[in-house]
């Protein structure tokens, strides 16, 4: 295999995913510009995440309301705010979107968990200003992102979907539909006002804008489940308290409270009433395979950390001097292999769904119109309005088709359980090898067995995605069918 202009990062990415070597024979610039981000993700491993991964860990013990803004600000350098931002608009998203998300995670999260969390949930939040198309947002916020991050300040988003009565409800929508909300968006004139709150939300103490889904009917959740973007100076609008995390510290998991928000009509994303399948099911289907790439990282860096252990001498021997500890060390490369094969087996299928409207050219055409056009109001309100949502809700829907999205949900959720199952695995075994040891390796450790058991949680708790593949894959009782305005049942 030739590797020719391939830092040495890369060249090893290429020989543990064989299949980009693959791709690359016929892709080179695509696959190379994937390369690049991890190779960036690579070193801000080396210099900003891993220097303080462990003294972090143990400070946001003690202090749970610390946050660190500088490995977030250090983060702008390497364009991680902008991994799900189209290329069109400056960001680094175009063909193979979230194979790089997923690769680039895996990378932040063998330095560190919380950090690689605190990064990807911020794509999470960008994720549905994409995919409902809500193309007024993509030259206001989207922009914003981007060109702050040049400057080194981070803009950052969160997604929140869970309520204190609703975790797994609101991700299935057999759930919803019987679940018990309380977070309400009550139609008022030219808006609407939302009242009610969000719990465990990655990084909402710190976004300044949130996509964030509720009913506008409590008692009929699935069929009014609406997407909204919400600002943080936004009247009524508030972020009271963080959790005292078991893992994944250095990401904050807060509360969202909404008393009589504001939220003009403009900030729907999508159509009121199309959040589970225009929303949730195909941002999970995109990013429930990253989220197993966590779980990969997390499970990969606690393994780096054992290799180094198992090196070390102990009352004159070496434990990789024994067979039963190299067996060991094959079964955590089989499983981290593993790993990558169902998350790239996903990203790959998702890539392929999503980029035939995003790299096609009416869609690019657009962004040739002088941006002072784009952001001008009148542009602003055509986007906004009823008809020019249908028009891009068209074209998006041209290309991506429902079985298509219910298979990448399939996968996602498969790669999710497997990943997060396998890295829970991984860390429990290493640590019990361990043992009670003073090893300067074995805090790494434990804090990937911590750190590793919430990605069998968040995105759906494991036994749901289990359930999701069941219903997909096995029963086909789940088929999602993403709304739109020229198709039946809706308005
Ligand atoms: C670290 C972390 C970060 C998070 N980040 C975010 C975020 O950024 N945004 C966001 O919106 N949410 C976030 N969450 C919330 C997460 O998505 C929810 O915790 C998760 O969906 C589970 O919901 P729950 O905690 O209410 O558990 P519950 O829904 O109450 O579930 C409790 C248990 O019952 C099981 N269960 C429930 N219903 C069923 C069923 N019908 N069949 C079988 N088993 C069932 C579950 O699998 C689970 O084991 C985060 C959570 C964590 C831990």
């Amino acid at each position: 295999m030739t590797a020719k202009g391939v830092s040495e990062r890369g060249k090893k990415v290429l020989l543990d995913f064989p299949a980009l070597a693959a791709l690359r024979e016929h892709d080179r610039k695509g696959i190379d510009e994937i390369l690049g981000i991890v190779e960036g993700c690579a070193e801000y491993k080396r210099e900003v995440a891993l220097p303080r991964a462990l003294q972090l860990d143990q400070r946001m013990e003690r202090e749970p309301d610390y946050f660190d803004w500088e490995t977030m600000r250090e983060a702008c350098r390497y364009n991680i705010f902008s991994l799900a931002i189209p290329k069109v608009l400056g960001g680094l998203a175009e063909k193979y979107m979230i194979t790089g998300m997923a690769l680039a995670v895996e990378e932040l999260s063998s330095a560190c968990g919380g950090i690689g969390l605190a990064l990807a949930a911020h794509s999470l939040g960008v994720a549905p200003v994409i995919a409902s198309g809500a193309m007024a947002h993509w030259d206001t916020v989207l922009h914003e992102i981007v060109e702050e991050e040049k400057k080194g300040n981070p803009v950052v988003m969160a997604y929140g979907i869970t309520e204190p009565s609703a975790g797994t409800d609101v991700e299935e929508p057999e759930f919803l539909e019987v679940g018990k909300i309380g977070m309400e968006a009550k139609k008022v004139k030219g808006g609407y006002l939302l009242n009610g709150r969000k719990c465990f939300i990655s990084g909402g103490s710190e976004a300044k804008y949130f996509t964030v889904t509720a009913a506008t009917d409590r008692s009929r959740p699935l069929q009014t489940w609406t997407t909204f973007l919400v600002e943080r100076d936004m009247e009524g609008f508030s972020t009271p308290r963080v959790e005292l995390k078991m893992g994944q510290r250095a990401c904050h998991a807060a509360e969202l409270l909404f008393e009589d928000v504001f939220v003009p009509d403009s900030h729907v994303l999508g159509y009121e009433g199309d959040g589970m399948a225009n929303g949730i099911l195909i941002i999970m289907a995109a990013s429930r395979g990253p989220v197993g790439a966590i779980a990969t990282g997390i499970a990969r860096g606690a393994f780096e950390h054992f290799l180094a252990w198992t090196r070390e001498k102990r009352n004159g021997k070496r434990p990789i001097d024994e067979d039963r500890i190299r067996m060991t060390l094959a079964d955590m490369l089989g499983s981290i292999q593993e790993n990558r094969g169902l998350f790239l087996n996903h990203s790959f299928g998702g890539d392929a769904v999503f980029r035939g409207a995003f790299t096609h050219p009416i869609f690019l055409s657009t962004f040739l119109i002088p941006r002072t056009i784009r952001t001008s109001k009148p542009y602003s309100a055509f986007l906004n309005s009823y008809y020019g949502k249908a028009l891009v809700n068209a074209l998006f829907r041209y290309f991506i088709k429902d079985e298509d999205v219910t298979d990448m949900l399939a996968k996602a959720s498969l790669a999710k359980f497997t990943c997060a199952d396998n890295a829970m695995a991984l860390t429990s075994r290493a640590l019990e090898v361990m043992g009670a040891d003073d090893s300067p390796q074995r805090p790494w450790v434990e804090k990937a067995y911590r750190d590793a058991k919430l990605t069998q949680i968040y995105e759906g708790t494991n036994q749901l995605n289990r359930l999701v593949v069941y219903n997909t894959e096995i029963a086909q009782s789940l088929q999602v069918e993403i709304p739109g305005p020229f198709k039946k049942g809706v308005r």
